[in-house]
């Protein structure tokens, strides 16, 4: 690093063995560097990108430019038994209709008492009817060791794992059954900052569903790692087609011709993905120059109920099939533009060269509201309100144009790791950077150079609701950013906050009351309308076969428990 001239500095990437190719692939593409810890210095890097999680030093020790693409303690809700106790909590505050998401878990060894009495409770009253249960190891993934079983005397363990109750009726393309994988970024847990990326994988099973043989796992699991070895993977599968994957674009395609309203469906895993991140959000310290990729597994009944199967830390990025090309590439390719760095990083260079020459070095006592690019904290036109924010951008084209004051806020009263707030520091640095610091650098030309194939069909709308009046924060460079952060970047949809209330209530400690009430009215209302409308096109066109196919998709209970009874809530939005 000694070498490198003081006025440019490429961005650099640094990636810890194992982590995947198709990340070094895009950032080589987009122009960057990578780390090379013969040559250069430990901190002389800005994304470091691991599968596995960092250790609490690599929090700790963390410099202003850097970013680390894992939260700690994410393992909250990405190992399986500590999601179904999460979900039992949240069942217990909220109701079993609002979080009915998610099928019942019981942990073994310590539960199985519990599990004993409610197997045996389901037999009186099943009186012959079956009920299938599905048995995983609690820390492992890609389907390794997992198996089914009706008669408890086939439950055998010898580690901890989790006993869940199988959704037997999953819904089908000619026969097969499928999940869905559900990229979600989150670009911040305090204020939770959610994005949905809207290109995902359907991962089918590549033999047909049957309940007859709870063996065959190329009937029953949907993993790609254990269905690329089946006998039918490249075969031409009735309406599947070879292989076991497609693309997101393409299953709403086929709901399309099918009549679904794949849009309320989409909301109904949005809702799913919000909720089940509220539930880590008490336990997940601050900590601004993270931002996470989960994978969530969702599975559709035959009903259009969406499941909640589980949630991947560090979901699978290789590239296995055209599909996986297409869809992880783009995803990658957001997430980068996410964080929103800029093209040359004189940020990270002007530290270096301090130290070169034995001036102060910047690491210490920096504002938190400082720990990324100051760009991204100011919206380009001064005081950006939630409103303007959101409705702001109509296209995916426009917004694109538009991610340069993407936010990652801190507030100064949550907890952190590393730097304390000080904002005559802040000043400081700002006059010590100059002014080369404050121009963007828009990555979108490089972007749309390398971006891979994208989707073709039906792009979902972000959530916009145009009536929201502007939040009553405005936003101030020393105080810490308060932006609202853009609606889309890419193909990532901002999910979570959705409106001004929810907004409010993620900064400082998050009011996950007030934001499951939220979360229940917006879904109420849009259940609301589709049913008006599905009655208008029912009248008119006179047909019932919608309405059939229509009416399961509504999410929730018909008649929820009132959660405003017991917070109160000053809501905008009637
Ligand atoms: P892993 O981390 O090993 O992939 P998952 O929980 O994702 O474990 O389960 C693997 C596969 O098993 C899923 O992709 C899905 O096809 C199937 N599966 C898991 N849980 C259920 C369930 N409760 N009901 C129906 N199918 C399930």
């Amino acid at each position: 690093m000694a070498e490198r001239e003081c006025d440019f500095a490429p961005l650099v990437f640094r990636l810890h063995g194992g982590a995947p190719q198709v990340v070094r692939e895009v950032l080589l593409e987009r122009g960057w560097d990578e780390y090379d810890e013969e040559e250069q210095e430990e901190g002389d890097w800005n994304l470091y990108w691991r599968s596995s999680g960092f250790r609490k030093s690599d929090y700790e020790n963390i410099l202003p430019w850097q970013r680390l693409n894992h939260h700690p303690k994410m393992s909250q809700i990405t190992r399986k038994d500590c999601l179904a106790r999460h979900m039992r909590r949240m069942k217990i505050a909220f109701g079993t209709g609002l979080y009915d998401f998610s099928p019942a878990a019981f942990i073994l060894p310590n539960e199985y008492t519990k599990f004993l009495g409610v197997y045996t409770r389901n037999r009186m009253t099943d009186r012959g009817k079956s009920r299938y249960w599905i048995c995983k190891p609690v820390d492992l993934s890609r389907g390794r060791g997992i198996f089914l079983f009706e008669d408890i005397k086939d439950l055998v363990y010898d580690s901890s794992a989790i006993v869940q109750r199988y959704i037997s009726n999953p819904l089908l393309i000619s026969g097969y059954k499928f999940d869905l994988r559900i990229y979600v970024c989150v670009k911040s847990f305090s204020p939770l900052v959610i994005y949905m990326h809207q290109e995902g994988l359907v991962r089918f099973a590549t033999e047909k569903y049957t309940l007859a043989s709870l063996d065959s796992l190329y009937s029953h699991l949907t993993n790609t790692s254990i269905n690329k070895f089946g006998m039918c993977y490249a075969m031409d599968k009735e309406r599947v087609g070879r292989g076991c994957k497609w693309t997101m674009s393409r299953f709403r395609s086929f709901l399309h011709k099918q009549d679904i309203n794949e849009l309320l469906l989409w909301h109904r895993i949005s809702n799913i993905v919000t909720l089940t991140l509220l539930t880590a959000v008490p336990c997940i310290p601050s900590s601004p120059n993270c931002l996470e990729l989960l994978g969530f597994d969702i599975l559709i009944d035959a009903s259009y109920k969406p499941w909640l199967l589980e949630v991947n830390h560090s979901p699978a990025l290789t590239l296995d099939c055209p599909a996986d090309v297409t869809v992880k590439k783009g995803l990658i390719n957001d997430i980068i533009d996410l964080m929103n760095y800029r093209m040359v990083d004189s940020f990270r260079q002007k530290g270096y060269c301090r130290k070169r020459t034995g001036r102060r070095y910047l690491r210490p006592k920096i504002s938190q509201g400082f720990l990324l690019p100051k760009i991204l904290h100011a919206p380009p036109s001064g005081n950006k309100s939630w409103n303007q924010s959101v409705s702001g951008s109509s296209s995916s084209e426009d917004t694109r144009n538009n991610t340069g004051y993407a936010t990652c806020p801190v507030h100064p009263n949550s907890k952190s790791i590393g730097h304390e707030k000080d904002p005559q520091k802040f000043e400081e640095i700002n006059n010590e950077l100059g002014s080369d610091d404050l121009k963007l650098t828009t990555l979108n030309s490089t972007r749309k150079l390398h971006r891979n194939a994208p989707s073709t069909v039906c792009k979902l709308p972000s959530l916009r609701l145009h009536k929201l009046k502007a939040p009553a924060v405005p936003w101030n460079r020393v105080t810490q950013d308060r932006g609202v952060p853009p609606c889309r970047v890419g193909d990532f949809i901002l999910t979570f906050p959705f409106n001004q209330a929810t907004w409010k209530a993620c900064q400082d400690q998050a009011d996950v009351k007030a934001i499951v009430n939220e979360v229940h009215k917006l879904t109420n209302r849009l259940v609301s309308s589709f049913n008006e409308k599905e009655r208008t096109k029912m009248e008119s066109s006179q047909s019932i076969g919608i309405s059939d196919k229509f009416e399961p998709l509504l999410w929730g209970p018909k008649d929820p428990p009132l959660l405003s009874k017991c917070c109160s809530l000053n809501s905008e939005v009637k």
